[in-house]
């Protein structure tokens, strides 16, 4: 994941362009991808997709014949989809035009302006402190014109048409933790799914922010009703605990997994509630698509001090970080696809496992979680728990509870009623 990370760092992605082909490109050559091109001027709901954003270079000569702000420096130095500029001016004419964090004067902030036509540059809110009066020569060499919007989109087909989605984010230049996290993250989880047998079948998108979650909607009508659980996974590779956040409701299954995920397996792990702002979760839980899909990042959006300046560079991605990320994804998709109401054949007490073997079968260092595990499922298997509430309940690990289900199928003490297997 790091590698990977590494790879798609310096590529320049924006909302559009070359740069997110690339990164597709890339991600490509890990796993098959469908890409999606989605043309300039196409209604996706209240929004149009923009033109097509293209940088060849920009930078600013001072005064003193010094290059400053270069993006062949680095990319966040030019605010995204700046349009064409090649003139001298005043330090006091080009003031308006200088962004920087005066909060972390040594970062390059990372801006864009999408929707308003703009031009600007981002440098340390130190550097411009220290720029002189005098003529500045000013060079943007882009192009705003007709083109498309890219997305990616890998399948992965299941026993069931039943759908679980993934989506990330892809549209931030040479910014580690917050996009390329959650683009690794995912690619990762696709090997895995593609490496096992799923009920439900899987679609992970790769797409810009907000647009790119309305245009993917937009393109992909037929596939809403088949959508079951989702999860915007992005944010994932930093060093703090992992962040769920609920769906609208909070009441869809992959929120009562995912909390009990955080609370039974993810130490200093925090849930939030839905709110009205973040990332595309609240696209895909508008009003109309109504889809219950959460969020998993690790700090919330502004929440590490790094977030949105040239700061969350590679050095913030740490490799466990990501490994948990993933662990949590596929933990996850094991309850969503195991989930179901289970029944005891064997009610009246606690049945003699010792007598069919099981009993002896628990060794090693989890035994004591697995002999629970199984106390657990006989004792909410009765019609009213499915698996997701005895994870919940239980404060157990998932794989605990799924192990102590195979053992006693295996013994004839729990049976899957043939009306609730779907
Ligand atoms: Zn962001």
């Amino acid at each position: 994941m790091i590698a990977l990370a590494r790879d798609l760092f310096p590529l320049n992605r924006s909302l559009t362009g070359e740069g997110v082909r690339a990164t597709l490109r890339r991600i490509a050559r890990e796993i098959p991808l469908d890409v999606i091109e989605v043309p300039t001027g196409t209604r996706v709901f209240d929004w149009e997709i923009p033109r097509e954003w293209s940088l060849r270079q920009a930078y600013i000569v001072t005064p003193d014949g010094r290059r400053i702000a270069d993006a062949a420096v680095h990319n966040l130095h030019v605010m995204g989809y700046s349009g064409p500029v090649r003139a001298r001016m005043t330090l006091g004419e080009l003031r308006p035009h200088l962004h920087g964090d005066p909060a972390r004067p040594t970062v390059i902030p990372y801006r864009t302006s999408y929707y308003a036509d703009n031009w600007g540059f981002c440098l340390p809110q130190a550097e411009i402190d220290t720029l002189a009066d005098g003529q500045y020569e000013v060079v943007i060499d882009a192009n705003l014109a007709p083109g498309s919007m890219t997305l990616g989109e890998i399948f992965v087909p299941g026993e069931t048409d039943a759908e679980t989605l993934f989506y990330t984010h892809t549209c931030h230049p040479s910014l580690a933790n917050d996009n390329l996290s959650g683009m690794a993250v995912c690619v990762e989880l696709a090997r895995w799914l593609r490496a096992r047998r799923n009920r439900f079948s899987y679609r992970l998108v790769f797409g810009p922010g907000t647009i790119g979650s309305l245009a993917w909607l937009a393109m992909r009508r037929d596939v809403w009703p088949r959508i079951r659980h989702g999860l915007v996974v992005v944010l994932a590779g930093n060093r703090a605990p992992l962040t769920y956040k609920a769906t609208r409701t909070g009441q869809a299954d992959i929120d009562r997994i995912a909390r009990a995920y955080i609370a039974n397996e993810e130490p200093g792990g925090t849930v939030i509630p839905f709110s009205a702002w973040g990332y595309d979760e609240r696209q895909f839980g508008s009003p109309g698509f109504a889809l219950p899909v959460g969020r998993l990042t690790r700090s919330a959006e502004e929440g590490y001090p790094e977030y949105h300046s040239s700061a969350d560079d590679l050095s913030i991605l740490d490799a466990d970080a990501l490994s948990g990320s993933l662990r949590a994804c596929q933990t996850i998709v094991a309850a969503l696809e195991s989930n179901a109401h289970y029944r005891n054949t064997s009610p009246y007490g606690e049945p003699q496992l010792g007598r069919r073997g099981i009993y002896r079968s628990i060794g090693g260092p989890a035994s004591g979680n697995l002999q629970k595990a199984m106390l657990w499922v006989l004792s909410l298997s009765d019609g009213t728990e499915d698996l997701a509430g005895i994870y919940a309940r239980s404060g157990l690990p998932f794989a605990d509870i799924e192990r102590a289900v195979g053992l006693l199928t295996g013994a004839g003490l729990l049976e899957l009623p043939a009306d609730v297997s779907a």
